[in-house]
């Protein structure tokens, strides 16, 4: 049986929930497929700088997500040599806004704040196509039936199925990796307001205050051959977590050693080429991309989450008052929509990518290079946070 809907958004994650909503707020009715069976937020907490708080303002969210998390104000970076640590770098976040919020807060504000029956849980899209006779997208589902849509928006993450249209480069394989988590002190922990990266080598690790008794850590280091069998222990996340970090101060070990095994995630990183995003194709018929599934980076400048609820914004707002038009002024208007991400989207994936070569670059002169091109083309290495996504 064919059944036909608006607006279709593959994947319930931070992308799909934001379109959803922004979509909501013009007033027009979208229905999220999400694989999942619930709304499941991956990975314990997310940074979100100021642009991400510009556009969860617009999304009308962004006064409920701030009583959940503390205002940060400095990022520091501290060396660490075997017995002392070095100086810190601080660099002062300025007035812009700076929160490390718990993922699932983040999606719950959203579910909440969409209509009634938007999501619908446990439904895989297997594939998409056009239809040959009016060029709307068909998408085919796990259960075997079919979906007719006018338009679909493809934010199904870094191993997006709807991306597969598109004829794009495939993603890459980082060769950094990233185990994260919370550590609850239920009498305080007393840490300053900022965020703190304690480095050694190509060893970092991150550490911030989401609330007064719970703080979020990330470790970022290269991938090992054993890391297939640490992904899938939680136990074994935070034992390698631990032997990663000799030398590191002691209480960022108490921290590790007393972290929420529950809330303990490691990810190999995936991301898609800075140079294929200034070429490739995020358009096909009324068929769209975004979040991960177009953009995906690595976490190294905290912003492929940001970026998303950018792409939820400037989408909601290109096809506002399109969908009673012809397909031909949806396809304007998604085409809008990729104009005004390409280049943004391509400037965050492209420093991020010479933060990667910088520390994780198989050879010294990437890294030389990485260090000489980011001190160049981004001075400041919080300029892309200044950037407004604009009104909804
Ligand atoms: C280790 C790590 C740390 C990060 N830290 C930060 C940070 O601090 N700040 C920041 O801004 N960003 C951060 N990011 C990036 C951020 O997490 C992502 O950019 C963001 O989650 C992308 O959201 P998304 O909705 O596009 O994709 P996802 O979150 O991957 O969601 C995709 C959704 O689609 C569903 N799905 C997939 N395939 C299908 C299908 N075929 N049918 C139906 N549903 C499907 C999935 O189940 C999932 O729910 C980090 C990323 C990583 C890996």
């Amino acid at each position: 049986m064919g059944h036909e809907a608006d607006v279709v958004i593959v994947g319930g994650g931070i992308c799909g929930l934001a379109t959803a909503l922004a979509l909501h707020r013009k007033g027009i009715k979208s229905v999220v497929l999400e694989r999942s069976d619930t709304l499941r937020a991956t990975g314990a907490a997310i940074i979100v700088h100021a642009n991400g708080w510009r556009a969860l303002d617009q999304l009308g969210v962004a006064s409920v997500l701030r009583q959940t998390a503390y205002p940060l104000h400095s990022v520091q970076f501290i060396p660490v040599h075997d017995d002392n640590i070095g100086k810190r770098k601080v660099k002062p976040y300025g007035e812009e806004e700076l929160r490390c919020l718990k993922r699932t807060d983040l999606i719950k504000v959203f579910a909440d704040n969409l209509a009634p029956n938007t999501v619908r849980l446990g439904c895989q899209v297997e594939s998409i196509k056009l239809d040959p006779i009016t060029s709307f997208p068909v998408l085919q589902l796990h259960d075997g039936s079919t979906l007719k849509a006018k338009v679909v928006i493809g934010c199904d993450g870094v191993n997006s199925v709807i991306a597969n249209m598109f004829e794009l480069h495939p993603t890459r394989v980082s060769p950094a990796c990233v185990a994260r988590g919370f550590t609850n002190y239920p009498d305080c922990h007393g840490f300053e307001k900022g965020v703190l990266i304690f480095r050694h080598d190509n060893v970092q690790l991150g550490r911030m205050p989401i609330t007064d008794k719970l703080a979020y850590w990330f470790l970022v280091r290269e991938w090992t051959s054993q890391d297939s069998v640490v992904s899938r222990d939680q136990a074994l996340i935070r034992e390698s977590t631990m032997q990663s970090l000799k030398g590191f101060p002691t209480d960022a070990l108490e921290m590790i050693k007393r972290s929420d095994l529950d809330s303990l995630r490691f990810t190999g990183l995936k991301y898609r080429a800075p140079w294929d995003l200034l070429r490739g194709q995020f358009r096909k018929g009324t068929v769209a991309l975004a979040g991960d599934a177009m953009h995906a980076m690595c976490p190294f400048i905290a912003q492929g989450g940001s970026a998303s609820l950018e792409d939820s914004v400037v989408l909601a707002r290109c096809i506002s008052g399109k969908m009673c038009k012809s397909r031909v002024d949806i396809e304007e208007a998604l085409d809008q929509y990729v104009k005004e991400r390409r280049m943004r989207v391509f400037c965050l994936s492209f420093e991020t990518y010479l933060v990667g070569m910088m520390n994780y670059g198989r050879f010294a002169l990437a890294r030389v290079l990485g260090i000489i091109l980011l001190a160049i083309l981004f001075r400041d290495s919080f300029g892309h946070t200044h950037f407004h996504c604009g009104q909804l």
